[in-house]
């Protein structure tokens, strides 16, 4: 660990321009300059954090200010460099992006409560302003917590809880999975170390006992591509230990490799993703049920890829990605890897329209404006962003979010100000439902307005603040 040096980064940036190397290297430079002589607590340079933080992010495919920013993120706040100083050696967009990574970070060491929320607000709306911001701080972290073993037990157990609690939520909004299981995976063995190695010694029981099998529906899937000529790589996945632990916790038992492990098939092309679809589907039969299409449909996080679950040996079940090549650099590290896909002005309009591609900006955008009371803002955040979901289909197809235990009434109001001020009943799946329906996953909502309806009387039965607070407004209006 000892060893890492300037090359285990330039080796990560073979797909950046020869502009954007010369300027990561000034950066490196500049950084072990103002760095020297200070130590972590593992005893290495302080330069390997830095270091670490931006192969990081070389490897999320973050853009040359990113990781020049995740190089020099910790020089505003540990060394004599400034901000201006930054700006004029590199430029304003990387001094800006330091400077807000360091003004999130700067309380982290209070243990106030209002000062601790207030910190934590700045975090979760930093993204508003640059969510490289965030992105920074999520390869910071991730770090961190790699190297989590020489902290005292008082800290290893704080940074696993405030992890789970902001930064795993933070990885999946951006659609980071890879990130985000890693994260989760960490923290869970620092909180639950007894759990954490029975599961994990059971996942390599299933894993052996299981290879042969896995190994075998791999050559048959594998030679069956190559022969349609489709470019392939499989893999054989398996599951984060924590998601296996979740769903222990949901009642489920540990009984199939379906539960541990999983099938990712990358292709070159979308067609070729639909095309190898059928050619699996003609080897091993498929479970209906469990068929989705997250390619014509994406996750509200951007996620996509087709899913089927195979029956193989014997009703073994085995669950199936399929997915192009760009498709899963985004799954695995979200937002970054998206901008590198999409291009280089994807960056700029992304940022303007974040909020219209990530639900969650949306919704975080709302509840910041909501909450002037920083704990406030925090609880709410938990309460509705950071917690479990529910999707819901509305006429147009689209797939909405909304937390779990949200009604017709929060929908109608998430659609739209006037949507909820007029809402008078929905359908849900084609039967006509009440304001304080409580919607399930995959429901198909159409919602139903009137002009001339005053709106929903009481915010008894509406779930998000947003909707309540709108409900209370419009009463407030009627009682003067
Ligand atoms: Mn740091």
């Amino acid at each position: 660990m000892n060893n890492i040096s300037f090359n285990d980064l330039f080796q990560k940036l073979k797909g950046y321009s020869e502009q954007d190397v010369s300027l990561i290297r000034r950066a490196y430079d500049y950084a072990c300059d103002m760095h020297k002589g200070q130590y972590r607590q593992s005893g290495e340079e302080y330069i390997t954090h830095p270091l670490n933080v931006a192969c990081i992010l070389a490897d999320m495919h973050a853009d040359a200010d990113t990781i020049c920013a995740g190089l020099l993120h910790d020089t505003l706040e540990d060394t004599i460099a400034t901000k201006e100083e930054l700006a004029k050696l590199f430029n304003s967009s990387i001094a800006n992006l330091v400077d807000g990574v360091t003004k999130i970070s700067k309380m982290n060491f209070s243990s106030k409560k209002e000062q601790n929320a207030a910190n934590t607000r700045k975090i979760i709306t930093s993204i508003t302003n640059d969510v490289r911001i965030i992105i920074i701080k999520l390869a910071d972290r991730l770090h961190n917590m790699r190297t989590l073993e020489f902290k005292s037990e008082y800290k290893q157990k704080e940074n696993a809880i405030e992890t789970m609690e902001i930064f795993v939520p933070l990885a999946y909004y951006i659609g980071a999975y890879r990130i985000k299981s890693e994260l989760e995976d960490i923290s869970f063995k620092y909180l639950k170390p007894d759990i954490y190695k029975r599961l994990s010694d059971k996942k390599a029981k299933v894993e052996e006992e299981n290879k042969e099998l896995l190994e075998e529906i791999e050559f048959k899937i594998k030679r069956i591509l190559s022969n349609k000529n489709i470019p392939n790589e499989i893999k054989i996945r398996t599951k984060n230990i924590y998601g296996i632990y979740k769903r222990i916790n949901e009642g489920h038992k540990l009984s199939n490799i379906h539960d541990l492990l999983s099938l990712k098939i990358m292709v070159d092309e979308i067609d070729n993703c639909y095309i190898t679809l059928g050619l699996v589907h003609s080897l091993y039969k498929p479970i209906y049920a469990k068929f989705k299409d997250y390619i014509c449909n994406p996750k509200t996080n951007m996620y996509m890829s087709l899913h089927t679950t195979l029956m193989v040996d014997n009703d073994k079940l085995v669950q199936t990605q399929i997915r192009t090549f760009d498709m899963d650099k985004i799954a695995s590290f979200g937002l970054p890897a998206y901008w590198e896909v999409y291009g280089k002005d994807a960056r700029i309009s992304m940022q303007e329209d974040l909020h219209k591609k990530y639900q969650f900006f949306d919704s975080l955008i709302k509840m910041n404006s909501m909450f002037s009371d920083n704990e406030l803002f925090v609880s709410q955040v938990k309460n509705e962003i950071f917690t479990d979901k529910v999707y819901v289909y509305i006429s147009n197809g689209e797939r909405i979010e909304l937390p779990k235990g949200s009604t017709i009434m929060d929908l109608a109001y998430k659609l739209g100000r006037d949507i909820g001020d007029t809402i008078v009943y929905a359908y849900a799946n084609d039967t006509m439902v009440g304001l304080d329906y409580v919607l399930n996953n995959n429901d198909r909502i159409k919602v139903v307005t009137d002009e001339m309806s005053l709106g929903p009387k009481s915010n008894l039965q509406a779930r998000t603040s947003y909707a309540k607070m709108m409900i209370l407004r419009n009463k407030n209006d009627w009682d003067k």
